[in-house]
C-alpha cells in the first residue's frame, strides 16, 4: 500500500458518506500515538541514572537523590558495582559531603567499617584517601590568611611573608616575629586573658624561616614539629603560646588561662589548629599551644562548626572553587 492509497482511504472514510467513522479513527490514532510516546518515555527512563540506581535496590526517593547528587561518571561506577551499598545514600546527606569524593567515601567505609559517616567524610575531605594520601602540592599562598600548610601542602624554601613585625618584648622570652594582624590580635587576646584569669600569655615561637625549621625539626620531638616547608610557622600566621605562670606546654593545657585561650581565641581571629577531638580522626597530635590566625569571621565559623582548618579549607574554599 502506497502513501497515495492511505490518503485515498482516509479521504474516503472521512467523507460525508462515512463521516460516522471519523470519530473512532481519530480516537484510535490518538491512542496509538499515546502508547508510542509512553513506551518511548519508558525506554528513556530505563536508561536514566535514577532508574539504573533504583534497580540496585534503592527506594525511588533514594535513587532520585543519588542521581541528583552524583555525576554521570559516578552513577556509572555505582551501577557497575551491581550491588546496593548501605552508605551510598546516607553519605550524600552528610553536612560536609563533597560530590567529587563520593567514590573515596565508599572505598574508605569498606576498609574502616567502624568509622562514623561524619568521620569518613572528614578523613577523605582532607585528602587522606584509602588508596593513599593525595600527592603533595604547593601551598596556594594567594589565599593569604587562609593559606593551607600541612603535610600535603608545602611552602618553598624561599617563601617568606612580607613585613613581619616584632612582638612586644614582655610577651616573649626571646625575639619573635609574625605578620602585623597576628601581633595585634595576640596583644588584644593577651590583655583580655590577663583581666579574666590574671595570667600572662607568652609567645614561645612565632615565625620560623625554612632554615630555622630545619634546626627545630632536628632538635625536637618529630611528632610535634613539622618538616621544613610543611610548617605553618613559615607563614607568619602561627604562634605557640603558653603563660608566664605555666610555661610548660602540657601544664598550660590544664591551666585556667589555657582553658580560657581555647574557649576565647576565635574572638581574636585565632583557631586551635590541632584540637584534641580531630587528632583522633585526622591523625594529628593534639597541640593545645599552637594557634593559627585566620581572621575573626573564619575563626568564629570554624569554632562554631567544630571543624579543623583542613576541613574548612576543603569544603568552603576548594569545593567552591571547583564548582
Ligand atoms: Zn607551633
Amino acid at each position: 500500500m502506497t502513501l497515495q492509497d492511505v490518503k485515498r482511504l482516509f479521504k474516503q472514510y472521512t467523507s460525508r458518506e462515512h463521516s460516522w467513522l471519523s470519530v473512532p479513527i481519530t480516537a484510535a490514532t490518538l491512542l496509538v500515538l499515546l502508547v508510542f510516546v509512553k513506551s518511548c518515555q519508558g525506554i528513556i527512563y530505563s536508561h536514566s541514572n535514577e532508574c539504573r540506581i533504583y534497580r540496585l535496590g534503592y527506594t525511588i526517593d533514594e535513587a532520585r537523590a543519588l542521581a541528583a547528587a552524583l555525576s554521570d561518571e559516578q552513577a556509572d561506577s555505582l551501577v557497575a558495582r551491581g550491588e546496593h551499598d548501605t552508605i551510598a545514600y546516607p553519605i550524600i546527606g552528610q553536612r560536609y559531603f563533597i560530590a567529587k569524593n563520593f567514590d573515596h567515601y565508599l572505598a574508605l567505609h569498606k576498609v574502616d567499617t567502624a568509622a562514623s559517616l561524619a568521620d569518613i567524610v572528614a578523613i577523605v575531605n582532607v585528602g587522606d584517601f584509602p588508596e593513599g594520601a593525595i600527592q603533595a602540592a604547593h601551598c596556594d599562598t594567594s589565599k593569604g590568611y587562609l593559606m593551607l600548610v600541612n603535610g600535603q601542602h608545602f611552602l618553598d624554601e624561599s617563601y617568606k611573608p612580607d613585613s613581619l613585625v616584632l612582638f612586644k618584648k614582655s610577651y616573649c622570652y626571646e625575639e619573635q616575629k609574625a605578620l602585623s594582624p597576628v601581633v595585634e590580635a595576640f596583644k588584644a587576646m593577651q590583655q583580655e586573658c590577663k583581666k579574666e584569669t590574671d595570667a600572662q600569655l607568652m609567645v614561645n615561637s612565632a615565625y620560623r624561616s625554612y632554615k630555622q625549621q630545619i634546626t627545630t625539626h632536628k632538635n625536637n620531638n618529630k611528632r610535634y614539629v613539622a618538616q621544613p616547608g610543611n610548617s605553618e610557622h613559615q607563614t607568619g600566621l602561627a604562634i605557640d603560646v603558653t603563660s608566664l605562670q605555666h610555661p610548660e606546654k602540657w601544664a598550660f593545657d590544664k591551666s585556667k588561662e589555657g582553658v580560657w585561650m581555647r574557649e576565647n581565641c576565635h574572638k581574636y581571629g585565632f583557631i586551635l589548629r590541632y584540637p584534641e577531638k580531630q587528632s583522633r580522626i585526622l591523625g594529628y597530635s593534639y597541640e593545645p599551644w599552637h594557634l593559627r590566625y585566620v581572621g575573626k569571621d573564619v575563626a568564629k565559623q570554624i569554632h562554631d562548626e567544630d571543624i579543623t582548618f583542613d576541613e574548612y579549607y576543603a569544603y568552603y574554599l576548594e569545593r567552591q572553587q571547583a564548582q
